[in-house]
């Protein structure tokens, strides 16, 4: 069976497409600046490269795009639609109501768009991109898979925050978590090379990548995670502050001049790596190489940085009463052996020693041999677990 894995944007819309029998990709492509002028697509597979710049006006012309392209027969992966046997979409927000990944029918699609005011930027361009899809490829099996999914199982006392109670009850604010898909896929393919069962191992899992967060996973379960009711929450990312006191908005909003919509944007946009270096960079690789080189800007944002996940690994390891492996993931976790050897300083307590020979040379275990929590790089795929999430419920019909 052959997915075509999905991540629409509002204009853009990425894909990858899996034969399942293999997991190998077979192809991958993009379509940008959807609805935009000078819209394009590129695709990769098997070594070929096929890029069209031609007008998309919304996300049916971009899906007509990358059937063209799949099945392209120079530079396409299949010789007909017909070998598209099922579809898997990521989808940001599915609220409480979507503790898995399930096959979409319009009750789905209803719940989704009930789900809008929670993330409001990304749920409509998911929805967009599913009803394309069914459009172009109708008969095609579709199956969403939630972000927030995986942290559904967090206790109340993880997923309440401090307000009036009410404001949970009638407007749902509270904890959601994201990044659930990527947390849930390497924490399962930790145990496979921990080679012990998942439902014995506490994890405290670093999603490190312009978008961050951390989780501690309990035995397979996620029992608290960093981000919020939106991915603002928790620790410095890209261009997000990360936590902070509310009454900064207030505070801001008088002495800029602002609205509070203003001041968030300044916290989702200008924020995290960018604003405390100054406008440096949002990159940690720029942060990263100016702090090695010296610069105080650069120095001062890897330390809140690093500092931030370090607090955070020793609160989880506390909330599950035991820790067996730290494991590092995403763009920064998986790369950076500086960002792993800042984050990982002064944890000795907690029965840490890293190698920093292992952690330079990126092996999986980058603790010494006689830790007693490991410390562990494991790449996230969250385009693979999303393909085998439909597969699993595709199969199941
Ligand atoms: P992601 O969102 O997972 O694609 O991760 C993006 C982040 O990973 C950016 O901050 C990059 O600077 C960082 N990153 C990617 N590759 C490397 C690398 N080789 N070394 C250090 N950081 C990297």
């Amino acid at each position: 069976m052959n997915i075509l894995v999905i991540n629409a944007g509002s204009s853009s819309l990425k894909y990858q497409f899996i034969d399942m029998q293999t997991e190998a990709v077979l192809a991958k492509g993009q379509c940008d600046r959807i609805g935009i002028e000078g819209s394009n697509i590129v695709q990769k597979a098997g070594g070929k490269v096929y890029k069209v710049i031609a007008p998309l006006k919304d996300h049916t012309d971009a899906f007509d795009a990358v059937v063209k392209a799949l099945t392209d027969p120079e530079a396409g992966a299949v010789a007909d639609m017909s070998s598209i046997n099922a579809a898997g979409h990521r989808v940001v927000h599915g609220g409480e109501r979507f503790t898995r990944s399930v096959l979409i029918d319009d009750q789905v699609l209803r719940a989704i768009e009930e789900n809008i005011a929670l993330a409001p930027l990304h749920n409509p361009a998911n929805l967009t991109g599913i009803r394309a899809c069914g459009d172009v490829m109708p008969g095609v099996p579709m199956v969403a898979v939630f972000d927030t999914a995986f942290h559904q199982t967090m206790p109340r006392r993880a997923y309440l925050y401090g307000l009036p109670y009410d404001y949970y009850t009638r407007l749902r604010v509270r904890r959601y978590g994201f990044h659930g898909t990527s947390h849930r896929f390497v924490s399962q393919r930790a145990a496979e090379l921990l080679g012990r069962p998942i439902e014995q191992l506490k994890f405290v899992i670093c999603h490190l990548g312009n978008g961050s967060s951390i989780s501690a996973v309990d035995g397979g379960r996620s029992i608290d995670t960093t981000m919020g009711l939106t991915p603002l929450e928790g620790v410095l990312m890209g261009t997000r502050a990360g936590d902070m006191d509310p009454a900064i908005t207030e505070f801001l909003c008088g002495a800029e001049d602002k609205s509070a919509h203003e001041i968030t944007s300044v916290y989702n946009k200008q924020s995290g790596l960018l604003g405390l270096s100054g406008g440096l960079s949002s990159d940690w690789r720029d942060i990263c190489d100016a702090a090695l080189a010296g610069d105080d800007a650069a120095r001062r944002t890897a330390e809140v940085f690093a500092y931030r996940i370090r607090k955070y690994i020793g609160a989880y390891a506390t909330a599950m009463n035991g820790l067996d492996a730290v494991i590092f993931t995403a763009g920064i976790g998986e790369n950076s052996h500086d960002a792993r050897r800042l984050i990982m300083e002064d944890t000795e307590f907690l029965g840490i020693r890293m190698d920093e020979a292992k952690n330079k040379a990126r092996e999986t275990f980058i603790s010494a041999d006689d830790s007693r929590v490991k410390v562990m790089i494991v790449p996230t795929n969250e385009e693979l677990a999303i393909a085998r999430d439909t597969l699993e419920i595709v199969g199941k019909r």
